[in-house]
């Protein structure tokens, strides 16, 4: 999920939001002609100060434990069913804002519908703790989203906006996304129909992201023992710029990212392998698939005990957001090209989606029924490889 509404598709570091209540509020001090100007003016520059403490808390530095893996799960050769992720929380409405959040609900119905799934393939969520969550985010940062999202402000924090109802359903997401994992580990694949907020830093919303599911599903299970290295392979058409630099100092986990370069982030993080493409390249599916060729390479080179995929549905052609100019087809290929390596290399992998805004939302609803569609048929391919 990401936004462009800044000029230029910069990145911020504090929000218009932030920046006009403390101008309003210092309007109010010095032009305070009555009482209630002058406390109305300082709560709301307290407000934000709080806010703006919330953004620059200090974040302790996760310590990789050195006890042994606890329950390293062999890779599956052959793989059950794989169980999806979904939960009747991810099914919102939020019409006044770009981003197509209603794909949550559409996709399980159109796969339910389809009969691609059936109510059985599905595992709900839990709820992360804060603990969970202050493994990659600030505990002032937290505060500030809490504090943030009881007021109706939250709603008007740009293209970020926050209420206690988003808070507690991205924490569900966030849940579904550790879930993910663990299936992944157990199964060989795991999906999580939503998740995928690269653009969450450890302190700062950006890019419609809050909360950086996939940072905090790999910091848990580092914490449990269940896994020592990741690596998240980012095929959005924006740069994961948050997980790039929650991951830059840390050998343990592996960033990839490949997108557009002239698109939000600006400036972009540094990824350990980024591939950065000029949308003049007119970057179409042979050429975009032609670049993941370097996935082996990779994957071989840093050895993940688990991948996370983001599989994201905005290098689409009609995407509204980004400016490549890959079809339905050549997604279908991508999902397919890389769950088909990480079956192959024998790493547990899970899915999750991340952004995709096409003109037509039913557009981006089927090109992540695709990515579900790739994970059911690469285990029904092995599992008809088995009986030949
Ligand atoms: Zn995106």
């Amino acid at each position: 999920m990401e936004g462009e509404y800044l000029p230029g598709g910069l990145s911020l570091p504090i929000s218009i939001l932030e920046i006009a209540l403390f101008f309003a509020s210092i309007i109010l001090l010095f032009e305070a002609s009555a009482r209630w100007h002058f406390w109305f003016g300082s709560s709301l520059l307290l407000f934000v100060v709080l806010l703006l403490i919330g953004r620059f808390w200090p974040v302790p530095k996760f310590i990789l434990p050195t006890t042994p893996l606890s329950t390293r799960t062999d890779f599956q050769e052959h793989p059950t069913k794989p169980r999806f992720v979904w939960s009747q929380k991810y099914r919102v409405r939020f019409r006044l804002h770009i981003s197509p959040v209603k794909k949550y609900g559409l996709m399980y119905d159109h796969a339910i519908k389809e009969g691609l799934l059936t109510k059985g393939d599905f595992v709900e969520p839990v709820t992360l703790h804060d603990d969970d969550l202050r493994l990659v985010h600030g505990r002032g940062y937290l505060w500030r989203l809490y504090l943030l999202g009881s007021t109706p402000l939250g709603l008007l924090n740009g293209e970020n906006p926050i209420s206690r109802g988003i808070l507690k359903r991205l924490k569900v997401a966030c849940g579904g996304t550790y879930l993910a994992c663990k299936i992944a580990l157990e199964h060989g694949l795991g999906m999580n129909l939503c998740g995928g907020f690269h653009h969450a830093f450890p302190c700062r919303e950006a890019g419609f992201c809050h909360l950086n599911d996939m940072a905090v599903a790999i910091r848990m299970l580092q914490r449990e023992r269940a896994i020592d290295r990741a690596m998240v392979l980012d095929c959005d058409v924006h740069q994961g710029n948050g997980t790039a630099a929650i991951f830059k100092k840390d050998d343990s986990v592996f960033t990839f990212s490949i997108h557009q370069e002239d698109l939000y982030p600006h400036p972009k993080a540094v990824s350990d392998y980024d591939i950065s493409l000029y949308s003049d390249l007119k970057v179409d599916d042979a050429r975009y698939l032609a670049e993941l060729k370097v996935l082996p390479e990779l994957i071989e080179k840093h050895r993940p005990d688990l991948i996370i995929y983001l599989a994201g549905a905005d290098p689409f052609a009609e995407d509204r957001l980004g400016g490549f100019l890959l079809t339905k087809d050549g997604l279908l290929r991508r999902d397919a090209y890389v769950l088909r390596l990480c079956h192959e290399v024998k790493v547990p992998t899970a899915i999750v989606l991340g952004g995709g805004y096409a003109r037509n939302t039913e557009d981006t609803v089927a090109i992540h029924l695709n990515t579900i569609r790739a994970v059911v048929e690469l285990i029904e391919g092995v599992k008809t490889s088995q009986l030949l």
